[in-house]
């Protein structure tokens, strides 16, 4: 055996890279719980012990609402036509739903609980059916429970199937601070089925599109293009235009995890949260009446003003017809494009620090040069954000 060096104290080093690799199955279906559709059953596939593994299933209530007594039912009989292949149910659920449920502990606790109540081991499930608030407080009990059971996210909402299904980490607000308090936890499989977005309030489909803007001004100018094009049949709902959106969106998010070298976030470069430092604070001074998603869209316009303003300073910023693209695009999705808490700039700069201080003590945030050509900046010149505020107010 090889003694490892120590100096004059003692001190031994024992410095190693932990490098995990975890599967990230991501998959899009129609019609998740007819009993011909293989995908829910298929993400069990590589289990040969499937069969006797446990599922706890959660059901947002918006969700259950929406679709009465026949979700439970077609899903029990799912469950039952793949009995071999498919773990057992447990129990099933309906929780609240909606950002109030990242308010507290509530949801996370009885995770735990359900957790401990039925025995679910490491290798058994929390089965996860709703929209990306729910999904995120789910996740984190999960997360913590034992250390981490299999999470299995059916997400029902435009937003949580374009973006926060695809993500490595969960969370609640603390502290009047969104995400306060979550973890990093890759779920063991996300299933995104498009026809559980017909039964979703109009504004609620409408604000998940923000996302999708986000990440193709971020990275793609044709998928900009592609929104821009069929923004009104996307707000008017229909589904031809607007699942290649979510599902393009998805896999631009997915690829940034994936492939973007920094899943956990360790790096003070955050491109995926262009917009969303803003975003953040609109949703914490409003007490969470403003919608994550429509937040974002006006979160997005202040930092895609903010470069455009930049040009005074300097060249080679977002150009005046690019701005303009980007206001029309918004305000066509039907997404809004003012707020009066813009006024209370005070306020919203706060944001700021909360930002500066979340990511470690130095600043770095996403502005653009042009539709598709993000750039880091680690200052912001706070006048220009008051006047890009001044008018967004
Ligand atoms: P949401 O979860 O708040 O859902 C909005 C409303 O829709 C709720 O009342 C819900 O009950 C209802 N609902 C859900 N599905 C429905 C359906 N199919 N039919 C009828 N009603 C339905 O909103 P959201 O936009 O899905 O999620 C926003 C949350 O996602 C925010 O908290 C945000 O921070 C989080 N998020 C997380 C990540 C991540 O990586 N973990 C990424 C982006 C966003």
């Amino acid at each position: 055996m090889v003694t490892p060096p120590t100096d004059s104290h003692h001190t031994l080093l024992l410095d190693s890279t932990v490098a995990p690799k975890f599967p990230h199955r991501v998959r899009f279906t129609r019609g998740a719980f007819d009993a011909a559709n293989p995908a829910l059953r298929n993400l069990f596939a590589a289990d040969e012990a499937i069969a006797t593994r446990r599922a706890v299933v959660l059901i947002d209530d918006g969700v259950a609402r929406a679709h009465g007594d026949a979700l439970e039912t077609k899903l029990r009989a799912y469950f039952a036509a793949h009995a071999t292949s498919m773990p057992v149910i447990a129990e099933i659920c309906v929780v609240p739903g909606g950002e109030a449920v990242k308010q507290d502990t509530r949801l996370c606790d009885l995770v735990v609980e359900l957790v401990e109540k039925h025995r679910i081991c490491r290798k058994s499930f929390v089965i996860a059916i709703g929209g990306g608030a729910m999904l995120d407080a789910v996740g984190f009990g999960s997360a913590i429970a034992h250390r981490g059971v299999r999470l299995v996210r059916l997400p029902t909402t435009v937003l949580a199937q374009d973006d926060a299904a695809m993500g490595v980490k969960n969370g609640i607000n603390r502290f009047g601070k969104k995400n306060f308090v979550g973890a990093f936890a890759v779920p063991f499989a996300v299933l995104c089925d498009e026809l559980l977005l017909e039964t979703l309030p109009d504004a609620v489909f409408r604000a998940g599109f923000s996302e999708a803007v986000k990440i193709a001004l971020l990275k793609d100018p044709a998928f900009f293009a592609e929104i821009e094009q069929n923004a009104e049949r996307i707000a008017a709902r229909n589904l031809d235009a607007a699942s290649p959106v979510i599902r393009r969106s998805a896999e631009l998010h997915l690829r940034h995890i994936a492939d973007g070298g920094d899943p956990f976030e360790s790096n003070a470069a955050r491109p995926l949260d262009f917009g969303h430092w803003a975003a953040h604070r609109l949703e914490s001074m409003s007490d969470y009446a403003i919608s994550h998603g429509d937040a974002v869209a006006l979160g997005l316009l202040l930092d895609c003003r903010y470069s455009n303003l930049m040009n005074s300073k300097a060249e080679g910023w977002l150009s005046d017809a690019d701005y303009a693209r980007i206001c029309a695009c918004i305000k066509r999705l039907g997404l809004p494009t003012h707020h009066p808490l813009f006024a209370d700039q005070d306020a919203l700069l706060r944001g700021l620090d909360e930002f500066r201080e979340h990511l470690g003590g130095t600043l770095t945030i996403t502005m653009l040069r042009g539709i598709g050509r993000g750039v880091e900046i680690h200052e912001l010149d706070t006048t220009l954000v008051r006047a890009a505020a001044t008018e967004l107010a």
